[in-house]
């Protein structure tokens, strides 16, 4: 009888495995069509100067609405698309978007715009050998402030593709702004910033708020920032949730953050609905309505 369950255990668990692999398979497959079917969207997430948590950028995060599994999250989607190939087109689709927006909040807002437009760039696309030249070329198609560009890459995806440091340098060549993500849960942080010359270092939010932000992860955002600033780097704490976890980040001498305290990943137009003062917001939305 033993026998019998333990073969029945197997047999749970084989299906389990099964239909995991059979939605994993599945996403990767409608992710070839998400973008015809116009299924992806952008939200915006504010980065706020510390203490006054003035919003004075936004990070861009795509978001797949799949029509009958409903929102799936991008730390499941990306991977797929990384590996089957769509990364490239998804996120040549995100810059250009993303650009868009910025260049339009530009017009609309003029010095109220949000000044620092962040996007996230795979390595996969840092690694196509006409990256650079299409950056180039939604920049000036979308009329984009290039200066306000801050593009995102994961110290994992720079080392595991190996090519994307030429197409870092380049970038920063040609004056657009490069960020290293997720700074921390990588193997070889600390080395990395001597090889990769980047702009700004995004402190990981699992030093800022996870288990780690407690005890060894505090005393390590409170160092990395006298090295930043020594390497004249600058440092954006992510993940902030609480006002004791900003208040501390800006003891240790912070001066970028974002997290879920100052503002939720949202649509653009609640974005447009914080950056104007208010009676001028009501105005434009009266003008709108
Ligand atoms: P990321 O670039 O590190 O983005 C920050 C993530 O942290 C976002 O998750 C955001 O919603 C979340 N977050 C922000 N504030 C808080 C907070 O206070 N607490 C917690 N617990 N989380 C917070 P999201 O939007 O689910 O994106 C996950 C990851 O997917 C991103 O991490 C990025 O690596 C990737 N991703 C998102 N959009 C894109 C994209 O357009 N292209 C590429 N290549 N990757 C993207
Ligand atoms: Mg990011
Ligand atoms: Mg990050
Ligand atoms: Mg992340």
């Amino acid at each position: 009888e033993a026998k019998a369950r333990g073969g029945d255990r197997r047999h749970w668990f084989d299906a389990a495995m099964d239909e995991q692999a059979q939605r994993t398979a599945r996403l990767s497959a409608d992710l070839l069509t998400a973008l015809d079917r116009d299924e992806l969207f952008l939200l915006y997430q504010p980065i706020v100067e510390l203490p006054s948590g003035r919003a004075t950028g936004v990070e861009v995060l795509l978001r797949w609405q799949h029509p009958t599994l409903g929102l799936v999250s991008p730390d499941v989607f990306i991977p797929l698309a990384e590996r089957n190939g769509r990364i490239v087109e998804i996120g040549r689709w995100v810059l250009e978007n993303a650009c868009r927006q910025a260049a339009a909040w530009h017009r609309r807002f003029g010095p109220h715009a949000p000044s620092k437009i962040s996007i996230n760039v795979s390595a996969r696309q840092l690694a196509e050998p006409g990256f650079v030249g299409e950056v180039e070329d939604i920049v000036s198609r979308t009329g984009v402030d290039r200066a306000s560009l801050l593009l995102e890459v994961t110290e994992t995806a720079v080392l595991e593709a190996g090519a994307p440091l030429e197409a870092v340098r380049e970038l920063r060549e040609r004056g657009l702004r490069v960020a290293l993500d997720d700074f921390g849960t990588g193997q070889s942080s600390l080395s990395l910033l001597l090889t990769v010359p980047v702009d700004v270092l995004k402190v990981d939010k699992s030093f800022v708020s996870g288990d780690a932000a407690d005890h060894a992860g505090a005393v390590i955002v409170e160092h990395l920032i006298g090295f930043t600033n020594g390497l004249r780097i600058e440092a954006v704490a992510e993940g902030v949730e609480t006002e004791d976890q900003a208040h501390r980040l800006h003891a240790a001498g912070y001066s970028l953050a974002q997290g879920y305290l100052f503002g939720h990943p949202a649509p653009a137009a609640d974005i447009e609905a914080g950056l104007l003062p208010v009676p001028l917001a009501q105005a434009v939305a009266d003008r709108t309505a």
